[in-house]
């Protein structure tokens, strides 16, 4: 239900709390008759904004809109596209200020994250895109059955529906989103309801880009009633989501009731295994970054540290040694490393799995605390020893937590990075390139660095295997998840008997 509309703009850059619309539809902000809720700042528990969540019926109103608007942006020359997202990625450019104010002020990220990772690294995945959008490719056009010629068609497969978390709520939004756009979809997003600010924005600045109106809507309510209304609803066409296992599995059972196309980006676990004749110095500083990135609140984030027995101590040493100097505290601090978590509920979890792992055989090397201040903060925290069988090192913890084993062999060190459910990235530490090689061919997960963990490029694509889902985002392979592939078959032989209608009847 509508119940008015105001304008969402600069409500965090002004430090005020207010009632902001939290959906944005047909081109306009919404402020919609859900409840209300809080986004809460988990660095500092100062509320945000506060807005009136979305309603299923909010949900059916953003996919009439997109429905509507879908052929006339599916019809759009590639160039009339590239157009507005050209202009969209110059416009979050010059908006990045707000854009990272709202990012830190919504995730508690540190500042120095969101600046240097989160928003540039979202303007360049609209740009590529952009650009790709003028760039599709199929197979030639050719008279494969000598009679006929066969040609191609991509084209935007409809409305598309996309779930996404908040850990990183612009970028994943991004993903899914300008992939969709550029191939000529037309889009209803619902952004996790803690971090639904820089997404919104992101629909304002995409109107002002000169997307057509209702090309793009954002629904931000609570996962159970909007997010599940969305997924199942009849007249979307793919749903695409990023999120964890359990929910990503909820999203797939709704669209399939009505046979929708599904892409799934889930949880992770990632192995960091690390073979006797790495660099370990590099092997140690890779493990510190690759574990607390966003708090360690990224489903890339190295997690389980396999190490070779005789690097074992040394290793374990030096995380714990640089983990220590790790500065936790203010996010709009340039000089801070690490933010709270998401908030206090996530807090309890991270501690209680930590709490288990030492009851369970695990070493707290370093951390296993909640410092004294005032938010959802945790400390860096090491766990060695780990059993292969603990909770630990089996579950996703996503907090600033590793953990670490040591292996035997390579065949044992291959074995203990597959030994999980996911699959979605991982990483080997050697300076022997056939053992690089091999720990690429053989380490099952979408992404395997090679001497380093996290880096991410427009270019390349990121998705999982097995419990971390299926379908990729970023690259040219993303536009897979949101282009139909149409085959044109046309007669050039003019004949009105052709030869192949006497294998079904024969008049003569
Ligand atoms: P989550 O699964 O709890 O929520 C994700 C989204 O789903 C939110 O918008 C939520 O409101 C919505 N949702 C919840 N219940 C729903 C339902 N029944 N139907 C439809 N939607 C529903 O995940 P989260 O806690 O927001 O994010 C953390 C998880 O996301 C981690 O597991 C992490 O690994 C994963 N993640 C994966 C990737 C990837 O690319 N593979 C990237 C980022 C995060």
């Amino acid at each position: 239900m509508r119940c008015g509309t105001v304008n969402a703009m600069n409500v965090v850059a002004s430090g005020r709390t207010a009632t902001i619309a939290s959906c944005w539809i047909d081109g306009a902000p919404v402020v919609t008759g859900g409840p209300l809720h809080r986004v809460v700042n988990p660095a500092n528990n100062a509320t945000v904004v506060e807005l009136a969540l979305a309603t299923p019926e909010d949900v059916d109103t953003a996919v009439a809109s997109a429905r509507s608007a879908l052929r006339g942006w599916a019809t759009a020359t590639p160039v009339d596209r590239a157009t507005v997202l050209t202009k969209l990625a110059e416009l979050a450019d010059s908006h990045a200020e707000t854009l990272i104010a709202e990012e830190v002020s919504q995730t508690g990220k540190p500042v120095r994250l969101a600046t240097e990772f989160d928003i540039p690294g979202s303007i360049d995945n609209i740009a590529f895109f952009a650009s790709a959008a003028r760039h599709l490719e199929g197979k030639a056009t050719a008279e494969y059955s000598g009679d006929h010629t066969s040609s191609i068609r991509r084209e935007a497969v409809g409305v598309v529906a996309t779930i996404t978390p908040w850990n990183y709520p612009l970028q994943m939004a991004v993903w899914k989103v300008i992939p969709a756009l550029a191939a000529g979809c037309s889009v209803v997003i619902k952004p996790a309801e803690l971090t639904p600010l820089t997404t919104l924005t992101l629909a304002r600045i995409a109107r002002e880009a000169g997307l057509p109106d209702g090309v793009l809507n954002v629904v931000t309510g609570a996962g159970e009633d909007v997010g599940a209304a969305l997924a199942g609803h009849p007249d979307v066409d793919v749903v695409t989501f990023t999120g964890s296992t359990q929910v990503g599995r909820k999203v797939m059972a709704a669209a399939a009731v009505h046979g929708h196309r599904t892409q799934l980006e889930l949880g992770g676990k990632a192995p960091f295994v690390v073979f006797d004749d790495a660099d370990l110095d590099a092997a140690i500083q890779g493990a510190v970054a690759g574990s607390l990135i966003n708090t360690g609140q990224d489903c890339t984030a190295a997690t389980r540290a396999i190490v070779a027995r005789d690097l074992y101590a040394d290793f374990v040493a030096g995380v714990g040694e640089v983990m220590g100097k790790i500065v936790v505290g203010d996010p709009e601090d340039p000089d801070t490393d690490l933010g709270p978590l998401i908030s206090a509920a996530h807090r309890v979890k991270v501690a209680g799995m930590v709490e288990r792992a030492a009851g369970q055989g695990g070493r707290i090397v370093t951390g296993g605390v909640a410092p004294d201040l005032p938010g959802a903060f945790y400390r860096p925290t090491l766990v060695a020893d780990v059993d292969e069988s603990s909770e630990i090192y089996r579950a996703e913890v996503f907090g600033p937590v590793l953990a670490v084993r040591e292996f035997t062999d390579d065949d044992d060190a291959i074995r203990q990075a597959n030994d999980t459910d996911y699959g979605l990235a991982a990483s080997a530490w050697t300076r022997d390139v056939y053992r690089a090689q091999r720990a690429s061919r053989e380490i099952n997960a979408g992404c395997v660095w090679i001497n380093d963990h996290i880096p991410i490029i427009s270019e390349m694509p990121h998705g999982g295997f097995g419990a971390s889902g299926f379908g990729k985002d970023m690259s040219a392979y993303s536009f897979e998840e949101y282009l139909a592939i149409k085959h044109v078959m046309s007669d050039i032989t003019t004949v009105s008997e052709k030869p192949w209608h006497r294998t079904v009847f024969n008049k003569r």
